[in-house]
């Protein structure tokens, strides 16, 4: 399948930002992204408290949302954790799961990160699945075999282009702004392609792969345009309505 037979996706993790106020920063967002909508999917990210206010706000456009996080259970007595089922509820469309912060932060391991994929499509979420080599991996040239390990381990034995996406988001690009070379991007998505197709046969063709890793408007053109890239997850830059239809614009137009 070639690239642009795959409907780009550009989404934001807001990570631990955002309040109340941050609305008007979405309103800006699904004012611009309605000039891309036969281009790109559209979902940004928030903390579970944004969600549901800004479902609401986000009927009837472009712009999906979707969470951080979910917990493998769809309910019970796992104080402070959020469910597939409750994000579905409150008007989520998508969920991350296995995000580099939580590997490292919340210790979640693959195994950890396939149950809350497999939660997300019990839910009828799509689940963005997160893979990425640490620099100390990539300079001991470890790069695709941990990758694989990753891919092995976290994602769902059943899946589709409508309900996957793989982010590969290098550990030692997010927030740093450091970014790999396109050559090192091409080499890992091609190898993500491979691995999905022979995992899912034909639909693993259809499966996007995203690149995350300090995207900004001036680098977005370069990074998203590489080979079997299909989007990006973008972490700092899309906080900024104008940084994040920024991004959208360098790389679709
Ligand atoms: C992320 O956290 O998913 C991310 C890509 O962050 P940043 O764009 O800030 O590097």
């Amino acid at each position: 399948m070639a690239d642009d037979e795959r409907r780009p996706l550009v989404a934001g993790n807001w990570k631990m930002n955002g309040l109340e106020s941050s609305a008007a920063e979405l309103r800006a967002i699904i004012a611009g992204a309605g000039r891309f909508s036969n281009k790109a999917d559209f979902l940004v990210c928030p903390p579970f408290t944004l969600i549901a206010g800004f479902a609401a706000l986000a009927k009837g456009s472009e712009v999906r949302i979707g969470g951080q996080n979910c917990h493998a259970e769809p309910s019970g007595a796992f104080t402070g954790e959020i469910s597939a089922e409750m994000l579905e509820d409150a008007g989520a469309k998508a969920v991350i799961v296995g995000h580099s912060e939580r590997r490292m932060y919340q210790r979640e391991r693959d195994e950890d990160v396939r149950a809350k994929a497999l939660a997300a499509h019990r839910a009828g979420l799509m689940a963005i699945v997160c893979v990425g080599e640490t620099q100390e991996q990539r300079e001991s040239g470890a790069t695709l075999r941990v990758i694989g390990h990753q891919l092995t381990g976290s994602l769902p034995d059943k899946a589709s282009a409508a309900n996957l996406v793989v982010a590969y988001e290098p550990v030692w690009a997010i927030g740093t702004g450091l970014t790999p070379t396109t050559g090192d991007i091409a080499e890992v998505h091609n190898f993500i392609r491979e691995r999905l197709v022979s995992r899912f046969g034909h639909g693993g063709e259809g499966i996007r792969i995203l690149y995350g890793g300090s995207v900004k408007p001036s680098n977005a053109k370069e990074l998203l345009s590489v080979r079997n890239v299909d989007g990006g997850l973008i972490g700092g830059a899309s906080l900024k309505a104008s940084d994040f239809l920024g991004i959208a614009a360098a790389a679709l137009e």
